[in-house]
């Protein structure tokens, strides 16, 4: 949290959340028709031309891709690559860091989650975070566990006190987090980002959606 990073958002996700945060790279409403199609090393090249500390490929879903072209690229410019991802497919490529985030629309693969340096859990409701916790079981092996608010719902008292109470009753490795680059708008300021769309691509009115037992 607090560093630079080349964000690299590969466009398609099968999951939709309902509060999704990029729901540009994969809602119907926001599909870009302009696209300029880039060659991994091309990509590479422009990381290699910023200040940022390593690469994040996310999404959309990132693992829906085979990211080893892309992550070779990276590799062989000294750029060191993360990936964050819901953890619902085959990791294809070469990381130096995982993160997985586990969406209840599409549950995560259980290799995923042991072999992830960090889960960062979405907290939709005070209750989400046992509710994860009890499902993910024994294969929480993460280092870290970050319990973020979902967008949404990050001014709702309820949940920061649910995600305050469980760091300091649980300990480590759970941790609060949050999503400071949107207090920075250090999205909406570079110039290479697509225009905010809302959350989950439509009116939020209906989100905070528990599809545990859909
Ligand atoms: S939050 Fe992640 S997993 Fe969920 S729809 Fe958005 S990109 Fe897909």
């Amino acid at each position: 949290m607090g560093r630079a990073a080349f964000f690299i958002r590969l466009y398609g996700c099968p999951v939709h959340c309902p509060w999704c945060d990029s729901a540009g790279t994969w809602h119907p409403d926001f599909t870009p028709t302009d696209i300029a199609r880039m060659l991994p090393e091309q990509l590479a090249d422009e990381a290699v031309s910023t200040k940022a500390d390593f690469a994040v490929i996310t999404g959309g879903e990132p693992a829906i891709h085979d990211l080893g072209p892309l992550t070779s690229a990276l590799r062989r410019n000294g750029i060191r690559r993360h990936i964050e991802t819901s953890g619902a497919f085959p990791i294809q490529g070469e990381f130096n860091w995982i993160t997985v985030s586990p969406k209840w629309g599409r549950l995560p693969i259980r290799d995923n989650l042991r072999m992830a340096d960090e889960l960062k859990i979405i907290v939709e409701t005070p209750d989400s975070i046992t509710h994860w916790i009890e499902w993910i079981g024994e294969d929480m092996h993460a280092d870290h566990v970050w319990l973020h608010p979902e967008w949404s719902q990050r001014n709702n008292p309820n949940v920061l006190n649910a995600i305050g109470e469980a760091v300091k009753t649980l300990g480590s490795p759970f941790r609060a987090g949050y999503q400071i680059h949107k207090l920075f708008k250090i999205d909406e300021q570079d110039p290479r980002s697509r225009p905010p769309v809302p959350l989950g691509g439509k009116d939020h009115a209906c989100h905070t959606v528990d599809k545990r037992n859909s």
